[in-house]
């Protein structure tokens, strides 16, 4: 037995076949593609910027002559205010995933 596009869905959700569990796994498979797609360029975005970060952190190194100077870190990045309510805020920004983008 095949359930045709236009039957009700087997899985009883009272939507036709083609708009309920066809789709879904349509979308499944165009979604699993998808998030791979986006799982791999996130690693490698991981990856840039780790190495970035690295280098980053190696030239401050350099420039702030650590090693020659008696100063202890003054702490890593001073973090710029991003918003004017961002310390009224807190709660909400922290839970707000932040991006920085340094282009
Ligand atoms: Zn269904």
């Amino acid at each position: 037995m095949s359930v045709g596009r236009n039957d009700p869905c087997p899985c009883g959700s009272g939507e036709k076949y083609k708009k309920c569990c066809m789709l879904k796994d349509d979308v499944a498979r165009s979604v699993a593609s998808a998030a791979d797609a986006v799982k791999r360029k996130a690693e490698k975005e991981a990856d840039e910027k780790a190495e970035k970060a690295e280098k980053a952190e190696a030239e401050r190194k350099a420039a702030a002559g650590e090693g020659t100077g008696g100063r202890p870190h003054a702490g890593r990045a001073p973090a710029p205010p991003a918003t004017a309510h961002s310390k009224s805020s807190a709660r909400a920004s922290s839970a707000a995933p932040i991006r920085k983008r340094t282009v």
